[in-house]
């Protein structure tokens, strides 16, 4: 135990020194299966030897260069973002809630380049999860976030997943954009009714009101899309994207329609350290392997697979009281208290994250083998078993 790290991490007291694939191994050689995947960052695994060849290729040419001069790396990458999404321009930084800070200024200064002061709140919903600057808890309205941290940042409108009404009776003139977490992750695997959000985007449209999608945890192919919103016939106008992006390289992404970006011209908005060459060399390795039809239709393959398999598991057991998710994002909501599940699998080498509602989530390497799956699944119905 190193005592001079902060405590805001209650960690397990394991370390590890070396991965491969959806394993991680302590000095001491115990084995452990990763189904956490750092939280949905490590997508390609541990070690990927593509990725290990990126950054050591870009490491011995150029490590970092500031933004004030062009990078090769980072215009490759945002032109394959672009290219393969809604969007004309990326804004790049380091993390997710950079990313998203990015989507809350550019839709700010969107209207304020339009003239429209006074059209800056930004409807969020209860359950969503989108950082921990001051900015995101004040966006997430999650309690104990922002519990002890002084006032929140003014302009949010934490409303209810999925209700119209509400939506319907919070649209005025000062309504800036809508931010939705398209799957929420840390708050338990909730999606958004498809009708939901195809109102929304007509709300949106009818009312000059931009749509925001945070897809830091559910972007990236995680899915079985390359993006979470595909899913849904509606395209937003600023997206935030991180954690596998850099498929354990810290990046971030904001991605924008070119009438969004051209609110934000120079000095409006920066990043010191944002997709520099490394970060931009992994990150268009994370792209040529996920941006793929075929790397995609097997993540929805897998991912229908692993459920019909929890659900023969839920089937059997009366400690499951439901599956969640989609593609590789799936969460398992349990009648007990699911800390006491998520121990005893940590006991049997099974590494999985907790989220909101009694909820753990298994985020796998989107590389994850059929045979891994089953294997996942024995360790999962031998502990429901025990307990
Ligand atoms: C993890 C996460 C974030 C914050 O990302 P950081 O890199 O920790 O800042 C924001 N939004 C969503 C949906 C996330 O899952």
């Amino acid at each position: 135990m190193n005592n001079s790290v902060a405590k805001t991490y209650n960690r397990k007291n394991v370390s590890f020194s070396h991965g491969n694939g959806i394993y991680l191994y302590t000095a001491d050689g115990d084995k452990y299966m990763d189904l956490a995947a750092g939280i949905a960052v490590n997508i390609l695994g541990h070690s990927n030897e593509k990725l290990i060849e990126a950054l050591k290729g870009q490491a011995e040419k150029l490590w970092h260069v500031s933004n004030l001069y062009n990078i090769e790396g980072q215009q490759k990458l945002a032109e394959k973002l672009t290219l393969s999404s809604f969007a004309d321009k990326v804004f790049f930084c380091n993390s997710g809630a950079e990313a998203v800070e990015c989507t809350i200024k550019a839709a700010r200064r969107y209207h304020f380049n339009k003239g429209n002061n006074d059209k800056s709140k930004i409807i969020t919903f209860k359950g969503s999860f989108h950082g921990r600057t001051l900015g995101t808890i004040a966006a997430a309205n999650n309690s104990s976030h922002l519990e002890g941290f002084g006032l929140p940042l003014q302009g949010f409108i934490n409303i209810e997943r999925n209700n119209l009404d509400e939506l319907k009776s919070s649209i005025n003139d000062t309504i800036a954009a809508i931010l939705i977490e398209p799957i929420q992750g840390e708050g338990g695997i909730n999606t958004f009714d498809e009708n939901f959000i195809n109102e929304v985007s007509n709300i949106a449209k009818a009312n000059d009101i931009l749509i925001l999608f945070d897809e830091v945890q559910c972007g990236m192919g995680r899915t079985g899309k390359l993006f979470a919103h595909e899913w849904f016939d509606v395209n937003p106008d600023v997206m935030a994207l991180a954690k596998g992006l850099g498929g354990g390289f810290p990046i971030g992404a904001c991605l924008m329609t070119d009438e969004v970006a051209n609110a934000l011209g120079p000095g409006t908005h920066g990043s010191t350290f944002g997709g520099n060459p490394l970060a931009s060399a992994v990150g268009n390795c994370v792209m040529d392997i996920v941006n793929n039809n075929s790397f995609l239709a097997e993540v929805e393959e897998k991912g229908k697979i692993f459920n019909s398999k929890l659900n023969k598991l839920k089937a059997g057991s009366n400690l499951i009281s439901e599956i969640r998710g989609l593609g590789l994002m799936i969460g398992i909501k349990f009648n007990i208290d699911s800390s006491i599940v998520a121990n005893k699998l940590f006991e049997k080498n099974l590494l999985t994250v907790g989220a909101g509602d009694n909820v753990i989530r298994l985020l796998p390497p989107l590389n994850i083998t059929k045979s891994e799956i089953d294997e996942v699944i024995d360790i999962l119905d031998i502990t429901l078993r025990e307990i």
